[in-house]
């Protein structure tokens, strides 16, 4: 290889999506992208104006492929960034401006797009909301896809590359990066984005390493070029030496070795800490279809199915017999072990296409989850009794998402129960003894722990939200994304509070968050006296290796230690000391994104 005769150069950039890419170099560069302008004589303003529609039509078909595609390809919570742009498309703000640049300026479409899109953007990036911030990269997004379709380009793709690639590119929007085929792209490189970037999330649901933030890539990468791609350090080498890849080879294949062992190792075991206390280890998934998997994975259950996916796929709400069938089969598939079912948890970055609800200057901290749900009776009533008329397939328990106040665990359960009422009438079958619980994710439902177990069968910390809401921290901006801290202090306090709530009342405790899957954390939560981890499949093995390594005195000695410490990173520190000295050979595998 010719390449390899060449002087490496390294570069280091962030790592976004752990994993180790070799291969040459596809550079898909925008900047040869020059927007025409033309003046259009008032004879061709209509004609201009159906040019421009006809675009938005080719436009919104594209993206309802690219959406289908990467629902299947990285899971329907990921592909929701599709409808997002659908939705840019039916901004009456944006089109307007649009057609009034034609018809008013004369301006031609191509132009009329790009300066309404900027002028938007503008106006967006001066709110004081970082959610209308974010998106300001969706409508840039689209506008370029709808001035590619009115110049008749293609959208850069691969589809004339035959080799599998790395690509390289200035900056890639999520509706690129989910047409990506897994078996041709083996990883990516930009100059711009974020880890917290829909990109960088999409790269991981593909598991393809990708490193961004890397200045002027484009102009240091000839197309051809070798490259190596390390997303866990977030380095880029171009022209990697020989002795450099066969290390790099050997750190990929005993990554693949361990994590194989691992899991044939632990399929069949229970979660159990060293000294034989019971850690429940279970699975989230989204789709009924994932529960067949769950095993496969070492699953002991899952503990959090999120409902709101059946809500998300269709254009009109999902009837009860739609949603009886995908609860079922997921219960059927998972038991006789417990299968956790969230009620609906619309809002915030989760958008139900059947109903649009208005636009929110801060949709997390709005209209949305069980405030949606207690607001439409008629809609939640309908997911209790499929809920409740599926528990006879299995073993299910229910739970109500965003709970801030008994009064909605008090209403939702009233409604519950008018619902086994009505069931019973109808001499339905239904799960009569069905535990209920509730998920802890904001800073109140923690404090209030105490008060609210008394109306509930148990409790699931629902992290992610519990970081974003506590620590203030919108957690899909990616701009804060460094303040985004589960070992902060306050996160440990708010877990103990909660567990200690629930504990008085005789009720168990889980983590469904992100924070479950993430091995480096499994010890401190279990000494915080969590007693179930519901998480990323994959990471079921090592979660239970860990376990079996660390013993419950272990565990609390070491939540006791981070409870007194003043700051995330000595936590971290404490947690990684502990995986370093019980579990080295899990090092390895914990990659930038664990
Ligand atoms: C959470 O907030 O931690 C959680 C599990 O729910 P979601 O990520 O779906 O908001
Ligand atoms: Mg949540």
């Amino acid at each position: 290889m010719p390449g390899r005769e060449k002087p490496e150069i390294l570069l280091q950039g962030m790592g976004v999506s752990s994993g180790v890419a070799v291969g040459p170099a596809v550079v898909l560069s925008r900047e040869d992208e020059e927007v025409p302008v033309r003046a259009i004589a008032e004879s061709e303003i209509m004609k201009e104006i159906a040019r421009f529609e006809r675009a938005v039509i080719e436009t919104r078909r594209q993206l309802r492929e690219i959406q289908s595609h990467a629902t299947e390809t990285i899971g329907r919570a990921d592909a929701g960034i599709f409808e997002m742009h659908q939705m840019v498309l039916e901004d009456g703000l944006f089109i307007d401006r649009v057609v009034r640049k034609i018809r008013e300026q004369g301006m031609n479409a191509e132009q009329a797009t790009q300066e309404a899109a900027v002028e938007y953007s503008k106006a967006l990036s001066a709110l004081q909301d970082d959610y209308l911030k974010e998106r300001v990269a969706d409508i840039r997004d689209v506008a370029r896809r709808l001035i590619r379709n009115l110049m008749g380009r293609q959208v850069p793709s691969l589809s004339g590359v035959q080799t599998k690639c790395v690509v390289v590119a200035n900056d890639l929007g999520p509706s690129e990066t989910a047409m990506f085929r897994k078996d041709q792209v083996l990883g990516f490189v930009t100059e711009g984005g974020s880890p917290l970037s829909h990109t960088a999330i999409m790269a991981r649901g593909l598991e393809i390493p990708a490193v961004v933030g890397l200045r002027d890539v484009c102009r240091s990468v000839a197309p051809g070029d070798e490259l190596l791609v390390d997303g866990d350090k977030g380095l880029v080498v171009i022209h990697p030496a020989a002795s450099r890849l066969r290390e790099y080879g050997k750190l990929v294949e005993w990554r693949q070795k361990i994590r194989r062992d691992l899991a044939v190792r632990h399929q069949h075991e229970k979660g159990r800490t060293a000294d034989g206390v019971d850690i429940a280890v279970e699975a989230n998934i989204e789709t009924p279809e994932e529960a067949r998997e769950v095993r496969r994975h070492g699953a002991e259950g899952v503990g959090l199915m999120r409902s709101e996916y059946l809500f998300m796929k269709a254009d009109t709400l999902p009837d009860e017999a739609t949603q009886y069938a995908a609860y079922r089969k997921a219960a059927e598939a998972v038991a006789p072990a417990s299968l956790i079912i969230r009620t609906l948890d619309s809002g915030g970055d989760k958008v139900l296409p059947a109903f649009r609800t208005p636009i929110e200057a801060n949709p997390f901290l709005g209209f949305r989850a069980i405030r949606f749900c207690l607001a439409y009776p008629e809609i939640f009533k309908i997911q209790l009794r499929a809920i409740l008329r599926a528990a006879v397939g299995g073993n299910v328990l229910l739970m109500y998402p965003m709970i801030t106040t008994v009064e909605e665990v008090r209403r939702a359960n009233a409604l519950l129960q008018e619902v086994r009422e009505e069931l019973h009438r109808e001499g339905m079958p239904f799960g009569e003894r069905m535990p209920v619980g509730i998920m802890i994710e904001t800073p109140a439902a923690a404090v209030a722990a105490d008060i609210l177990a008394k109306e509930v069968a148990f409790f699931s910390l629902g992290t992610n939200d519990l970081i974003q809401y506590t620590l203030a921290v919108d957690r899909v901006n990616d701009r804060v994304a460094s303040l985004y801290a589960p070992t902060h202090p306050a996160i440990l306090r708010l877990i103990r509070t909660t567990v200690e709530g629930g504990r008085h009342a005789g009720i168990w405790t889980g983590v469904c968050g992100e924070m479950a899957g993430d091995p480096v954390l499994t010890p401190l939560l279990v000494g915080l006296g969590v007693r179930r981890l519901s998480m990323n499949p994959a990471n079921i093995p090592l979660v239970k290796h860990y376990l079996l390594k660390c013993s419950s005195s272990e565990c609390r000695a070491l939540a006791e230690e981070a409870l007194a410490a003043e700051t995330a990173d000595a936590v971290l520190a404490m947690c990684r000391g502990m995986i370093r000295r019980v579990a080295p050979e899990l090092l390895d595998l914990i990659g930038a994104f664990s």
